[in-house]
């Protein structure tokens, strides 16, 4: 019997609905699998922010420290600007257990229906890892001559040879054990340190892992190519700003940003890697208990892939497919009327 003790931060709005329902997945297929999880609840929020003035105390670092994961539901509320959560909780755990690997899966799975002609059910399974540390989004720059005609603004991106390696090495790793294709996305016809310095980092990597076939592509035409033929990518890898992007551009393809999961990994499992669904807190919709839970229940099946429970990870994956497949019970945002509850429950029936 294994336990894995796990820090759990349901956050706010549909955070607090979505999030005990991976739980409640995780307990089921740990039951089949001789897995157990400790969850410590952290009540880290834009809420706690608005009472006490911070996402997280003092102390919070260390105390996630002490876990074998974290697990966010999600942080936002109306009022509160976003660099709040992001500066106050996200971005310090990515950097202090090094999270340089932010990855999201996209699936366009059977029974939804992808705003793209070229995206059939079935036709797209594919990757995005993004560098989750360094890149375009540095604080280093600055703004001179503020009001006046000669005003400007300078930002620095910031590619090292251990950081962009390092993700590549990741992203390689990723596509071995996939379809074995690998793209990676730059733009070195405009950026023209930075860029051609990634795409050189590249072809020093494939030569590491020869059974990878890969390309390079400029992020422009590549998102054009994603949106006339998403299926025929397997990884993509690309920098924090690009990432970002087209993480958002795949996850739109699969039909709803309620089903898109993530995961920020510390590959080397030196510090506790965090999974978080792709969407946000949703005011509109939250405490009503109509969220789309498949975002957190497939971001609770990344966990358990980090974790080293592949067999449970894929159970868990093939029971929201088959889920979703019988479009008896889906969530209003599939245009059903099932709650989160309900849509949860038929998914631990077929694990
Ligand atoms: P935040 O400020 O936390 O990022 P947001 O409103 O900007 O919140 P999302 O929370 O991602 O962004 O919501 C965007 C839209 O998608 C909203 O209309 C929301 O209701 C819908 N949505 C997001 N997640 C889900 C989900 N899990 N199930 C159903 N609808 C969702
Ligand atoms: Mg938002």
């Amino acid at each position: 019997m294994t336990t894995h003790r796990i820090a759990v931060i349901p956050g706010d709005g549909i955070g607090q609905e979505v999030t005990p329902a991976a739980l409640e997945v995780l307990d089921a297929v740990g039951r089949r699998h001789d897995v157990t999880f400790a969850y410590t609840p952290l009540d880290w929020s834009c809420a706690r922010y608005r009472r006490e003035g911070a996402m997280m105390p003092e102390d919070g670092i260390e105390r996630l420290r002490a876990h074998d994961a974290v697990f966010l539901g999600a942080v936002g509320a109306p009022g509160v600007p976003d660099h709040v959560s992001l500066w106050g909780l996200l971005i310090p755990v990515r950097r202090a257990f090094r999270q340089y690997v932010n990855l999201r899966p996209v699936r366009v799975f059977e029974g939804l229906e992808s705003p793209l002609r070229t995206a059939g059910p079935g036709d797209v399974d594919l990757v995005v890892v993004r560098e989750n540390t360094e890149g375009e989004y540095s604080e280093i720059g600055g703004r001179l001559h503020r009001g006046f005609p000669e005003e400007m603004a300078v930002q620095e991106a910031v590619f090292t040879r251990a950081g962009v390696t390092r993700v590549l090495d990741y992203a390689f790793g990723r596509a071995g054990r996939r379809a074995g294709r690998l793209t990676s996305a730059t733009k070195s016809n405009g950026i023209v340190h930075t860029m051609p310095f990634w795409d050189e980092l590249v072809r020093e990597r494939a030569a590491e892992h020869p059974k990878v076939a890969w390309d390079q592509e400029h992020i422009d035409a590549l998102c054009a190519k994603v949106v006339l033929d998403p299926g025929r990518f397997d990884v993509i890898v690309a920098s924090n700003l690009f990432g970002d992007i087209l993480s958002d551009l795949t996850a739109a393809v699969a039909g709803s940003i309620g089903i898109a999961p993530s995961a920020n990994l510390n590959p080397e499992r030196a510090y506790p890697s965090m999974f978080e669904p792709v969407h946000g807190s949703a005011p509109d919709i939250a405490g009503r208990g109509i969220a789309n839970p498949v975002g957190a229940v497939w971001s609770a099946a990344l966990m358990l892939d980090h974790l080293g429970h592949e067999r449970a990870g894929a159970e868990v994956v093939a029971a929201i497919a088959a889920t979703l497949a019988a479009t008896d019970v889906r969530t209003p945002d599939l245009g059903g009327s099932a709650t989160t509850e309900e849509f949860t429950r038929a998914v631990i029936a077929r694990l």
